[in-house]
């Protein structure tokens, strides 16, 4: 897989930019990603994000990253600086400098008082129940508020005392004139501002007032020159609205808004509110817990910027509902790291195996390729020790025939090593197996037994005498319902198994790897090593599995 460039398929989105570039209705293709700064971006906004930012790559054109701030009440710097680290971190760089809506707080002022003076915008006094109240339902029309006809001056005067604070919240605010008998809920007199007395991480105390989505959304795109404005189809109605602002005010630019279908992936949630509900409730360790389905949380987990951009190159762009499998995901994060993962051996689960017939003290080097097919990766030497450890999974003191690993009395190749059969075992008083004894054959070292007898099953070790001891965080969807919003309580669908911790030993040459790469433990799969090792340079690695080798069932345990 390509690490720096994806390409990506045509799609009805892609098809609209190269008409209106063949025919000449854009020279330069100018697209943006406007996320709210409420929370990290999620896999979801990576559609977003390679559609919009792989259009301006692709087409020579640009795309702005512009953050949508209209309501600082749950706004943070925070997420301000995530959101942009995530975007670099996928590949993409934006145009220019970072945008803010607030950028054109001003500029939406004067375009509310344009509004105003054409008599097409009004200040409302209804309270915000009464308001919904006249709006009316689907199936029957709004009524139109008192306040629709007063006259433009006596609204310029009402909405300039909004402006400089005189009153309170809630109690007024500026609304759209268009029609209360609209088949269109959103173009039943919208609000257009609202007040929120909130200091704003942009604009400090300037603004008491702060202009509502649809209303900046639209100007914004005009103001930046935004071509083709990509929304999901949540927005499609509101489009009406967009156009209709755009319709009616001074503005030179006319930017058009087309929309696709949202993401939507088994096993998680999507929505910002939900994952910042995860981690204020401490459900999970942060924005970025490996469980998560944020770009923080899947980098963190070892997922590779690539994997995760081929990932929107295979579910493509509609405007048909998306419902993906996790298997699809981890198909292509697979995909990536078998190529470039650094093979290396580590137990999880250890028991102590002692190979008698090898004696006391007895340790010999072990040249073992760190690719299996990719030789320029290397080979690197491994301490081969008398004592190992190996994964209590890989024994059993009675095997059935499908059993293909160590049992008593039966043999096994130690992978890189001798085949060695097992003798023996001793037990603590709670009955666990805590050393097995073994022979080893001398003779089978890098080739099979000379007697032609056949040996089944290949097992993984680490030397016990050698090995580091390290943890290991295996995951599982962090929830057990495929469609955990369809639950009445979404944290109730939680999966209480989502996260197991084991304490294991890894080839001490593992520390010398650079640590900052994927890694497959031989047949435990991908692995990572976490954030917090690096961070506490605790002198035990802790390695999160990125993904297991082979696709197998989604959640494993018993709930
Ligand atoms: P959330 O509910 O997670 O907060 P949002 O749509 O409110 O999502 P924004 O910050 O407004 O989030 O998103 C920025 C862009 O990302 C928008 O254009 C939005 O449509 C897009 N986006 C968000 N979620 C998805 C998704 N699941 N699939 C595709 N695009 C998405
Ligand atoms: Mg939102």
């Amino acid at each position: 897989m390509n690490q720096n460039k994806t390409i990506y398929p045509m799609n009805f989105i892609r098809q609209i930019v190269n008409n209106d570039l063949n025919s000449g209705k854009h020279k330069l293709i100018r697209t943006r990603f406007s996320p709210e700064p409420n929370g990290y971006l999620h896999i979801g906004h990576v559609k977003s994000i390679c559609l919009n930012f792989g259009i301006a790559q692709d087409y020579h054109g640009q795309c702005n990253l512009r953050f949508d701030d209209t309501n600082p009440a749950k706004e943070e710097m925070e997420y301000i600086n995530a959101i942009q680290r995530d975007i670099k971190w996928l590949g993409f760089n934006w145009n220019g400098e970072v945008r803010y809506t607030s950028n054109y707080f001003d500029k939406f002022y004067n375009y509310a008082l344009e509004l105003i003076d054409k008599g097409l915008a009004y200040v409302d006094q209804l309270s915000a129940d009464k308001i919904r109240d006249y709006r009316g339902t689907l199936k029957s029309p709004g009524k139109n508020s008192p306040y629709r006809d007063q006259s433009v001056v006596k609204n310029r005067f009402l909405f300039e005392k909004m402006r400089k604070g005189e009153f309170s919240e809630g109690s007024v605010c500026l609304r759209a004139k268009i029609n209360m008998a609209s088949s269109l809920m959103v173009l039943r007199d919208p609000v257009l501002y609202r007040i929120k007395f909130v200091n704003h991480h942009q604009t400090g105390d300037k603004w008491c007032i702060y202009p509502m989505y649809d209303f900046a959304h639209c100007i914004s795109d005009a103001l930046e020159g935004i071509t083709h404005s990509l929304c999901t189809l949540e927005f499609q109605e509101n489009r009406r609205l967009y156009d209709w602002i755009l319709d009616n005010i001074t503005i030179n630019f006319r930017p058009k808004q087309y929309e696709f279908s949202r993401l939507n992936l088994e096993y998680t949630v999507m929505s910002k509110r939900k994952l910042n509900f995860l981690v204020t409730a401490k459900l999970v360790e942060g924005w970025d817990d490996p469980r998560m389905l944020t770009i923080a949380g899947l980098r963190r987990r070892g997922y590779t910027a690539a994997s995760i951009r081929e990932f929107c190159r295979r579910i493509g762009v509609t405007k048909q509902d998306q419902n993906i499998k996790m298997a699809m995901l981890e198909a292509c994060v697979r995909d990536d790291l078998n190529n470039q993962a650094v093979r290396i051996m580590a137990v999880i689960d250890p028991v102590l195996l002692v190979i008698t017939s090898l004696p006391i003290g007895h340790e010999q080097n072990i040249l073992i390729p760190n690719h299996p097919y990719k030789s320029e990766m290397g080979t690197r030497q491994v301490i081969f020790s008398r004592e190992i450890y190996i994964d209590r999974s890989d024994f059993r003191e009675i095997a059935d025939v499908q059993y293909k690993r160590l049992s008593l009395g039966n043999e096994v190749r130690l992978r890189n090593s001798f085949v060695i059969k097992a003798e023996s075992i001793k037990k603590n008083s709670k009955g666990e197996i805590i050393t097995i004894f073994c022979h080893h054959d001398p003779d089978t070292l890098g080739k099979d037994p000379v007697d032609g007898r056949k040996v089944r099953g290949v097992i993984h070790w680490v030397s016990a005498t050698h090995g580091i001891s390290a943890e290991f965080r295996l995951y599982e969807q962090l929830f057990k319902e495929a469609n955990p919003t369809s639950v009445k309580n979404f944290i109730s669908a939680l999966n209480p198994n989502s996260l197991n911790i084991y304490h294991g030993f890894v080839e001490p040459g593992v520390l010398q790897t650079n640590l900052n790469q994927p890694i497959q433990f031989e047949r435990e799969g991908y692995f990572y090593v976490d954030d917090n090792y690096h961070a506490f340079k605790s002198t035990r690695p802790v390695f999160n599995r990125t993904v297991e080798l082979r696709h197998t069932s989604t959640i494993k345990s018993k709930l």
